[in-house]
């Protein structure tokens, strides 16, 4: 398998968001609930409340000027120290 997925932040065609590195994709928030993933779920690579299994076809490569919103979206969810 040669896929050639994007590195990084990405979502699922424009929901959710993830991490990938590698062949491996960590659900951050699902697309399919939107919620905020649980750590160990997200290590699985699954959601953990609806386990949700993320397709490597619907990743899209987060790059910040693409839709402001919705890296404003995401923000609110973060708390930064
Ligand atoms: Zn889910």
């Amino acid at each position: 398998m040669s896929k050639n997925l994007p590195q990084g932040q990405a979502t699922f065609r424009g929901r959710g968001l993830a991490f990938v590195h590698g062949t491996r994709i960590v659900v951050k928030v699902c697309p399919h609930c939107s919620q905020w993933n649980a750590p160990k779920a997200a290590d699985r690579g699954v959601c953990g409340w609806c386990a949700y299994v993320p397709s490597y076809e619907d990743l899209v490569p987060v790059t910040p000027r693409d839709d402001p919103r919705e890296m404003f979206a995401f923000r609110g969810h973060l708390t930064l120290d």
